[in-house]
């Protein structure tokens, strides 16, 4: 590291001075966030190891002008005059709005500080300035997700709120101009359909957060994959019966134990039944279960509505629903598959899709044993 210029003042020890420069070298030196001092022209006067691990280079940088070493740009990806923002820096300022871009053509978001200081003793120091700089990419990308989903969930929200709260009004306004009963059911079960979707949605975004929660943490127990699907299909067959649908189990007499995480499985099985269910309008809807090396292959298969090509890449995004009409009518948050996904991933487990559209829907999951 480059010796900081100082003015030395009467009546200090040199070898004082020395020692304290030299701690205060180690103590830059050893910090993770880059720091870059120049002087009053915004030539390099010090700077520490982080420095060229931010900027990528190695080698030295002191005496070199600002502007040279340090190029950054806007959120516009506009070229920043870096030194007119430094020697335009009246009090400590820090921004977390600028890039980096280096030769491989990546980017890194920087965070950035400016400080003007006397780089000297006393009153009579020289002036200049610290930059302090640390890469934030990843926390920004963070943020990003974290403010889209918040804006997706809110938008989500807002619909059927608005929507019961409507009607909530309307039943209220009915009730004391006529008080007919007959009236107020119309807006009173749109009201309780709407507070119902919004349970559910709640529920996905609970299972959700579980699932982001739990990425180390799920029991692996020894599961009986015959009584997984017999029991979902036994549960949903009035369900099925009450749409006319027929719902099958086809179960591989050869089945081992699983190993796996009980819970996630019947989750995981549970939405792709659900869906089959919610998207198929006549035909049948069967669960199967076959022994495969190293797992059991579970699927779903339904003679629905289908998915086109272009749906089935988006099916697993967080609250895509299909355009086409037919989901449409069917209410869903989206969240269904996006959470099953993440389920899969979190137990090892490979989820394929075979579907065509007005023909129906085959969803098959291969999920290994964990022990
Ligand atoms: P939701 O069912 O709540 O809309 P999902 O995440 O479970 O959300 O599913 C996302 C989309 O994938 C659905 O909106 C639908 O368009 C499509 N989809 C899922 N399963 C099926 C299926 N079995 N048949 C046809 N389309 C399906």
């Amino acid at each position: 590291m480059p010796d900081l210029q100082t003015a030395n003042p009467v009546n200090v020890d040199p070898a004082k001075v020395n020692i304290e420069h030299q701690r205060l070298a180690s103590l830059i030196n050893s910090m993770s966030d880059s720091v870059i001092a120049v002087d009053e022209n915004c030539l390099v006067v010090l700077y520490n190891a982080a420095t060229l691990n931010i900027l990528d280079i190695n080698t030295a940088i002191e005496t070199q002008p600002l502007h040279k070493v340090l190029k950054i740009y806007n959120k516009d990806n506009e070229p920043v005059d870096i030194e007119s923002l430094v020697t335009s820096t009246k009090i400590p300022t820090s921004t977390r709005n600028y890039l980096l871009h280096y030769t491989d053509n990546s980017s890194a978001n920087l965070y950035l500080s400016i400080a003007p200081v006397h780089l000297g003793y006393g009153q009579v120091g020289q002036q200049g300035y610290v930059l302090v700089m640390r890469d934030i990419t990843r926390e920004k990308s963070l943020e990003e997700e974290r403010d889209e989903f918040i804006s997706v969930v809110s938008h989500e929200l807002r619909t059927p709120i608005t929507i019961a709260e409507g009607n909530i009004s309307n039943a209220q306004f009915v009730a004391n101009k006529t008080g007919d009963i007959e009236k107020l059911k119309p807006a009173l079960e749109e009201a309780h359909r709407q507070i119902l979707f919004l349970a559910d949605m709640i529920n996905d975004l609970a299972t959700l957060s579980r699932a982001e929660r739990a990425k180390l943490t799920f029991e692996i127990s020894a599961i009986n994959a015959h009584d997984i699907v017999q029991n979902l299909v036994n549960s949903y067959r009035s369900e099925a019966k009450s749409k006319g649908l027929e719902l099958k189990a086809e179960i591989d007499p050869r089945l081992e134990l699983l190993q796996s995480s009980e819970l996630y499985v019947r989750e995981i099985l549970q939405n792709f039944v659900t869906n089959s269910l919610k998207y198929t309008q006549t035909g049948a809807v069967t669960v199967g279960a076959r022994q495969q090396p190293g797992g059991v292959e579970f699927w779903v298969s339904d003679t629905g509505i289908g998915i086109s090509k272009t749906d089935q890449q988006n099916i697993f995004n967080k609250f895509f629903r299909s355009e086409d009409y037919r989901t449409k009518e069917t209410k869903g948050t989206g969240l269904g598959l996006y959470i099953t996904r993440k389920l899969a991933t979190l137990i090892k487990a490979a989820i394929h899709i075979q579907s065509e559209l007005n023909k129906g829907s085959v969803f098959t999951i291969f999920v290994p044993n964990l022990r």
